[in-house]
Formats: C-alpha cells, sequence, structure tokens
C-alpha cells in the first residue's frame, strides 16, 4: 500500500476514524474495480485546541444497487430510504451525519460540481431534520475533503481526518507544505523530514504519572520537539525517588514531582508548552485536559488513572500509551519473572476493559477519598523495587513507537501490537489486544466516540 503523506495536524474541524472504521472503509471504497462506492459515518462531538473534533462512532457501509444507486442527477448516489434512516439515527442520538464516497487519484482531492449541487439540494433540508452538524466526505486512499453544514446555518470545510493507528494518519485535501525546522532539530529531520519533526512539534501529549517511567518519557518527549505536553502527578519527590528521576536534586525532595519534570522539559526545549497539574488524574479538571491532547502516555498504575485514560481512548478516540514495569517478590524476598511492558491502545481496537488491565475492586478503592483508601486495602503496601533501567528500557521503547507513528514511519500502520520483554529472559515478544465486541467502552454498543455527545 502507498505510503500515507506526513501530514502535521492543522486547525479547523476535524474527523478522527478508529483505525478499524478506516480499514473497513478502506476496503469498501477502493476495490480496484473503478466504480464510485458509498457509506455513512455518524460521529459524535468534542472540542479540541485546533478546533472542534467530530468523532466517529459508527460507520454505515451502502450496500452498491440497493443503498447507493444511480442519482437523477449524478453519478451514483445514496438511496433516499438509507440516507432517511440514517439521519433519523443522527438526530436521535444527536449525532453529526456524514456522507461517504471515493474518489480516483492519490494524495489530492476535492468534490465534483455535481458533488456540490447535491449538497445544496440535500443539507439544507438534512441538517433542518437533524438538528446536527451534516456534510459530505469525499476520500482518495491517501487525501480526504468535507465540506460542513452546522446547525448555526454557516458552512465551512474539514481540514482534516486523523486515523489514530500504528501510523497517526491525517488525511488532507491535499499534502501539506513543508516549512523550515530549527538547527536544533536539523539532525533528526534528516530521519522524519521537515514535515515529520513539525507533526512532532505540533503534538499535545499528556504524560500521566511521573516518577521513574514519566520522568524519563517528559525527557524524551521534550528533547524530540513534542511542542505541548500535559503533566499530570499529585505525589512529592522523597529520597528513594532520587535514582530514577532524571536530573533530580537533593532540594527536590517534598517538591511535586511535577517540578523536576517540568525543569527537565523546559532545559531540553525553551519553547515548550508546558501544562503541569499537581492532582490525580481522577479530578474532572485533569481529566477535561486529557481529552484535548493527540496522545496520552500512562505511566501511572493505580487502576483509576487507567480507568481515565481508557476512558479518553475510545470516548474521545485518543491512541495511548501505558507503560509499566512488575517485579514480583514474596514474603521470603524471592525475586520472580520481571515483566517490563509498554501497551498500545488504539480507539476501538479492543481496550484496558477488554483486556482484563482494570480490576473493578482496584477501581472501587482507588476510587474512594485518599484517607479511605489506605483502610480499604488490607494489607499495608510494601514498595515495590523500582530501577531506572528496567523503566528506560520500555519508556525508550514507547517514545520510539509514537515517534515513528507520528511521524508515519512504522512498515505497517495497521500493526498495534504490544511488547513485553522478560529481560531475566533476555526475550521481547509482541501481543496482540484482544477485544470483547461488546465491551462497554471501546465497542458502538458502548462509550466509543461519544465525545461530549
Ligand atoms: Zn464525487
Ligand atoms: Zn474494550
Amino acid at each position: 500500500m502507498a505510503r500515507h503523506p506526513v501530514n502535521p495536524p492543522t486547525d479547523g474541524w476535524s474527523l478522527t476514524l478508529p483505525p478499524r472504521f478506516w480499514a473497513a472503509l478502506t476496503d469498501h471504497l477502493f476495490r480496484g474495480d473503478k466504480e464510485e462506492h458509498g457509506a455513512v459515518i455518524l460521529a459524535g462531538r468534542a472540542d479540541g485546541p485546533r478546533g472542534p473534533r467530530l468523532l466517529a462512532r459508527e460507520l454505515i457501509l451502502a450496500k452498491d444497487g440497493v443503498d447507493y444507486v444511480p442519482g437523477e442527477t449524478g453519478y451514483r448516489a445514496l438511496a433516499p430510504s438509507f440516507v432517511r434512516d440514517a439521519a433519523v439515527r443522527a438526530r436521535d442520538e444527536g449525532l453529526a451525519y456524514l456522507a461517504v464516497h471515493n474518489h480516483f487519484g492519490d494524495v489530492a482531492v476535492g468534490f465534483s460540481p455535481v458533488d456540490l449541487a447535491s449538497h445544496e439540494r440535500g443539507y439544507p433540508a438534512l441538517r433542518q431534520i437533524t438538528g446536527q452538524v451534516v456534510g459530505g466526505l469525499v476520500f482518495t486512499p491517501q487525501a480526504a475533503a468535507g465540506d460542513l453544514w452546522l446547525p448555526d446555518g454557516s458552512r465551512v470545510d474539514l481540514a482534516e481526518v486523523v486515523i489514530p493507528g500504528g501510523n497517526l494518519i491525517r488525511l488532507r485535501p491535499r499534502p501539506a507544505r513543508a516549512g523550515t525546522v530549527d538547527l536544533m532539530h536539523d539532525r533528526q529531520a534528516r530521519l522524519f523530514g521537515q514535515l515529520g519533526q513539525e507533526s512532532l512539534g505540533r503534538m499535545r501529549v499528556a504524560v500521566v504519572g511521573l516518577g521513574g517511567v514519566g520522568s524519563i518519557l517528559v525527557e524524551g518527549l521534550a528533547r524530540l520537539g513534542v511542542g505541548s505536553l500535559l503533566l499530570i502527578d499529585d505525589d512529592t519527590v522523597d529520597e528513594t525517588n532520587l535514582p530514577r528521576l532524571l536530573a533530580a536534586e537533593r532540594d527536590d525532595i517534598g517538591k511535586p514531582k511535577t517540578v523536576p519534570a517540568t525543569r527537565n522539559a523546559r532545559r531540553a526545549n525553551p519553547q515548550i508548552r508546558l501544562t503541569a497539574m499537581e492532582e490525580r488524574v481522577e479530578t474532572s479538571r485533569a481529566r477535561q485536559a486529557l481529552t484535548a491532547c493527540d496522545w496520552i502516555f500512562l505511566a501511572a498504575d493505580s487502576h483509576a488513572a487507567r480507568f481515565w485514560v481508557n476512558a479518553a481512548t475510545n470516548q474521545y478516540l485518543i491512541p495511548a500509551t501505558q507503560i509499566g514495569v512488575k517485579i514480583p517478590v514474596d514474603d521470603d524476598g524471592n525475586v520472580g519473572e520481571i515483566h517490563a511492558v509498554s501497551r498500545f491502545f488504539v480507539p476501538g481496537n479492543g481496550c484496558m476493559w477488554c483486556n482484563e488491565l482494570i480490576d473493578p475492586t482496584e477501581l472501587a478503592i482507588d476510587m474512594h477519598p485518599d484517607h479511605e483508601r489506605a483502610a480499604a486495602r488490607y494489607v499495608a503496601g510494601v514498595p515495590a523495587p523500582s530501577v531506572i533501567a528496567l523503566n528506560g528500557l520500555v519508556a525508550m521503547e514507547a517514545i520510539n513507537h509514537f515517534m515513528l507513528a507520528t511521524t508515519g514511519m512504522h512498515h505497517d500502520p495497521e500493526d498495534t501490537t504490544s511488547t513485553i520483554h522478560l529481560p531475566r529472559q533476555r526475550e521481547r515478544s509482541a501481543q496482540l489486544p484482544r477485544r470483547d465486541e461488546r465491551c462497554s467502552w471501546c465497542s458502538r454498543e458502548g462509550h466509543l466516540g461519544r465525545g461530549d455527545t
């Protein structure tokens, strides 16, 4: 398959498609039969820092000859009954209605005069019926354009379609043109290209948990040139943290962990935009902030943190990487198998619930206020072992994965496997996430793509 153009995130209206939808849409539209095919996407909505985000919640493929038929004026059109059924659902569920078809071409696409005439005939009435955003989208395998009719009576172009899979694909009507790259990032841009480096610079990335793993993530992401970091941790530095927090000093003891993290990020990149939150990720402010990110790194091991990051991934279609090191030690001090894991979670592709990574009992305890939480655990917490080298092994692996995905460099954009290291056995294996079809988070029966809707 042709490589997608590398397009940095851009301002304006966007549509995010779970990769599973994109794969199904690709199979449906681009069959090599030299025909046009059609579909409808129903989408939730959220606000993002670059503009409103439409979040695909359901993909309805139109059957050729039944739902997608020769039109009165155009070449082919969605059948009136198909349009009506989808529009009624959009109205009832408060979702945007987006009609989709394909054109032939590669990195550029636009509507034909016949397309635009049919939008002008159909969309004012559909907008009236649904009370929601309605519009048309046209795709080639490497480009997308959209014509959106908003409930307030205005009409805007869709700026980009985002597909957050193994490569973070962004489709536009035509490829972005490269600007200039800072001399500081010259050697990187020789790998990523200027547009790849610009993509990193336009990314807003969250790091949840600023302990041993989070500390390395922050340093690495800032030095790569990620433009904006959201740092969330309510913990303070104690003496036993010093061997694992990059550039931490004795003077940092007693200060919030956000302090050494923000200092390191600024040293790495004085232009970086930082938001530091000294609070638990469960607070509504922190949860809200997560939904405005392009990628989330989860380096905190509480089940509540997993719950909220998982919610952001599936409800707001934001990819997430969970990083953790597990060193089991029994009561006699025997060390068991060490697992160092970097798990990649793609919206709609099998989530932390499907993969039994959220324990309902632990989650219930985590959701208690601080003082009750300590009392709720039967055994007083014994500090777990923790070592910088094991943290670094998976933190850097996670950053590499993010870097290659953001710059579109992974060979297989559909590869969303996670990596598990067993360092004592010197083994490394890939693991595909499980997906429960009826999961109440990552399926269309659940919260997938709901956004603020
Ligand atoms: Zn067309
Ligand atoms: Zn799930």
